[in-house]
């Protein structure tokens, strides 16, 4: 059985007072949420703030990147040791990292292996863009992204991998519930030739890209999905709150 996971990613949102506000707004009635890991991963510099706010609560908190080097002359860079007390998961090649930050599998590659390293756990991104999906490369691209991402690690079960085609984040056109199925069930077919099927059964992979309370129903539907990583609609209370739940409901039930 694996949990499933509501995760937000807040991008470069809110200052530390806003944050404040925001978990405030929503720490009750997601802390009543049982069976979901409930993951927020705030900008770096509300992280302590945040870690103080919801100490005594089920609510975890992730890094939205980090450095893979420990220390260094490496001028405006967080390491996994600055972040590793402050949260236990951290976001490795989203897509926008990708893109504007010039991220490559290889540098994927060296954070993956240091966030386990540091004890943190890697949500893991990987998905095509429009012209790859349109061009019939989605698996291509993924099973590059996949096979790059994990080069060299062994089986983590901890791994968490974020499907997340990046015509769908930001966008307002989230795939279809099948589409993202059938992609999370390719990933793990990459996972069991790479790594072996009892790892590939065992890891949690999400789907992200413009999930909203309204649509989440059909994806945690899906057999393959776990969750979600949730980018605009984690920065509304209601919104969360109202994927984190039905993600409970729909996943636990018998
Ligand atoms: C994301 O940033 O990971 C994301 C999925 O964004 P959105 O939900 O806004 O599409």
């Amino acid at each position: 059985m694996r949990t499933p996971v509501s995760a937000g990613n807040w991008k470069m949102n809110l200052n530390v007072s806003q944050s404040i506000s925001l978990v405030d707004e929503m720490i009750d009635q997601l802390d009543e949420i049982n069976n979901v890991e409930k993951v927020l991963c705030p900008p770096f510099t509300s992280l302590y703030a945040l870690k103080e706010l919801t100490k005594h609560t089920s609510i975890k908190l992730g890094a939205q990147n980090m450095y893979y080097e420990d220390k260094g002359a490496y001028t405006g860079e967080i390491s996994p040791t600055m972040i590793a007390d402050l949260c236990e998961y951290v976001i490795v090649g989203h897509s926008e990292r990708r893109q504007y930050f010039h991220e490559s599998d290889a540098s994927v590659n060296q954070k993956i292996i240091k966030a386990f390293e540091s004890d943190l756990i890697p949500i893991f991104c990987v998905g095509e863009s429009y012209e790859e999906n349109n061009s019939g490369k989605t698996e291509d691209v993924i099973s590059r992204q996949v096979t790059g991402g994990l080069m060299d690690i062994k089986p983590h079960p901890k791994l968490i991998i974020a499907y997340e085609p990046v015509w769908a984040i930001g966008t307002g056109k989230a795939a279809t519930s099948q589409q993202a199925n059938n992609t999370i069930h390719l990933i793990r077919n990459i996972l069991s030739s790479i790594w072996n099927e009892e790892s590939s059964t065992a890891i949690r992979i999400l789907y992200g890209g413009s999930v909203t309370s309204a649509n989440i129903a059909e994806f945690i539907s899906q057999s393959e999905i776990d969750g979600t990583l949730i980018g605009g609609a984690s920065l509304s209370a209601s919104d969360f709150i109202g994927i984190v739940s039905q993600t409970a409901h729909i996943k636990n039930q018998p």
